[in-house]
This record gives C-alpha cells, structure tokens and sequence, in this order.
C-alpha cells in the first residue's frame, strides 16, 4: 500500500496518494512506521500548499519519531523549523489579504515552535512594514541578519526604507559598523558601501574601506564594491578626464562584468543556482537549503 501510495504521488496524483496513506496511517499497521506515512503526507500537503495539513502531518512525524525514540535532536529542530515556515507561509497569506487578526495567531504560534527562526523575524518585520511602523520593522530585519546575514540580499530595501522613513540611517550604519566589527562579514561590508553611496560616506566607512581593502579575504563581490567606493571617491576629487583611464576603473569595470548573470546563491541540496536568497529551494523543493554560491 505504501508503494502504491508512493507511485501515484510519482505520477502527480495527489488526492489518491493521500488516501492510500490516510487509510495506511488509519489501519496502524506495525509494519511500516508512522513517522514514514505521516512525512509522506506532509510532502503532499507542501505541493498542494495545505499548510494546515502540513503542520498536522509533521506534528505526527513529530511524535512518531519520539515514540520510536529513533529521533536525534537534531531531527525535531528541523521539523520545528519546518512547521514554523508553514506558519509563516500561512500569515504571509493573510497578511496578503489584509487579515491582521489572523496574522497574529499564526504569528503565535510560530513563535512557540521555534522563536529563533529568521523567517519568522523577517516576517515580524514585514508585519511592521504593511502597518508603516518603520522603527519596529528596523529593528526586527536587523535581528534577522544579525542571525543570517545571507537575507541582506532580500531585505536590504526594505531596511534601507524602513531607515529612511523613520529618520533611523545612521543608527543603521552605525548597527551595521557594529555588526560588521563582530563578525567581519562580506554581505555587511558590501550593504555598508551601499549604504554610504547613497547616503554619503563619513570617516568611518572610508577608514574600514581601506582596512578591509588591505587585509580582509574578500568575495569578488565585495571587491567590486570597495574599488567601487575608491574609484568614486578618486574621481570626485579628480574630475579631470584622464583620472577615468585609471587602472583602478579598469579593474572595477572588468569586476562588474566578470559578476554579470552570476547566481549568487546555491541550494546545497540539488545545486540549482539563483540570484536571490530563498527560503525553499524552487527546483527541489527543500526548506533552509539555499546557500552562497
Ligand atoms: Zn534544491
């Protein structure tokens, strides 16, 4: 019955696969284990995006696997952050809809399954971001990188405007410093740099510049941003003409091609390669597998 069950999910037919194994997790046959039946199901509830269902199917994965004692901790964290997307996914659709009431009790409970998960701190902050209260959505997107500073590259707008409305960018520049100071981190460099382009630079973001240009292990891409920087500011202080054959435009220039149509990001699972941070792979499917190319 469970190949069966198996073989329609293969064939794309969810609604059989799904009572195939309804009726199997039912009959509490010994002869397969629950945990199995109750992750199959969940796999369909993802594709037919029935996060309720999800969540009961993983609850189920859940118990099963404590009964069984086959569980590793490390399993019951995963399946926490799962359900915790599914809460998320579910009070993004809400907030979509306008439904704030309903948003907060899924807010809830993704906050008792796993309060360290940073989709739900972007959420939070996308919360705050609908109802423009722009220091709350600040503060709760900087926790977020804080904990991963991968999500900059979706949530540097929305921070930057986040700052902007409630008067906060140099408070941001100054969190980000900070940051930057404790973990020596690329994305934080490059969103600093970015940061000063538009807003001006100061002392500070020309002396670390120069520091990490000097003795940091860069990605290409951040090297692109800070000869971006140099060349700026040389050529501000240089208009004359021949200053934009200097070899340091030269190599900035060659940077920005050498980066063009290249996927940041890879999903270590399958290994398809996207320009942006996701939460779930779209090829494979997988949660919390996207990675820095
Ligand atoms: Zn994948």
């Amino acid at each position: 019955m469970f190949a069966l069950g198996q073989d329609f999910f293969a064939a794309g037919m969810l609604d059989r696969a799904e009572s195939v194994f309804q009726e199997l997790l039912e009959s509490n046959n010994k002869y397969i284990s629950k945990a199995a039946i109750c992750e199959s199901l969940r796999t369909i509830y993802e594709q037919t995006q029935e996060w309720l269902k999800a969540i009961e199917a993983t609850e189920c994965t859940k118990k099963s696997l404590k009964k069984d004692n086959s569980d590793t901790s490390g399993n019951v964290v995963n399946l926490d952050s799962l359900i915790t997307h599914y809460y998320c996914e579910l009070a993004d659709e809400s907030l979509q809809k306008g439904n704030l009431h309903e948003v907060d009790g899924f807010i809830d409970k993704a906050k008792k399954t796993y309060k360290h998960s940073t989709r739900l701190m972007t959420l939070q902050g996308d919360i705050a971001f609908h109802q423009k209260q722009y220091k709350v959505s600040l503060s709760h997107y900087l926790k977020a990188i804080q904990h991963d500073s991968r999500l900059l590259s979706m949530l540097f707008n929305k921070i930057d405007q986040s700052a902007k409305h409630s008067d906060d960018v140099q408070f941001l520049q100054k969190e980000l410093l900070k940051t930057y100071h404790k973990d020596q981190d690329n994305n934080v460099f490059e969103a600093l740099i970015q940061l000063a382009d538009k807003y001006g630079s100061n002392d500070k973001i020309d002396k670390l510049v120069n520091d990490v240009l000097d003795e940091k292990k860069l990605s290409i891409k951040s090297i692109y941003k800070a000869t971006g920087y140099v060349t700026d500011k040389y050529l501000e202080a240089n208009d004359d003409e021949s200053a934009k054959g200097l070899g340091l435009v030269k190599i900035h220039q060659s940077l920005k091609n050498h980066l063009q149509g290249v996927p940041s990001f890879r999903c270590e699972h399958c290994g398809y390669k996207m320009h942006d941070y996701l939460w779930r792979c779209p090829a494979c499917n997988h949660w919390d597998t996207v990675d820095q190319a």
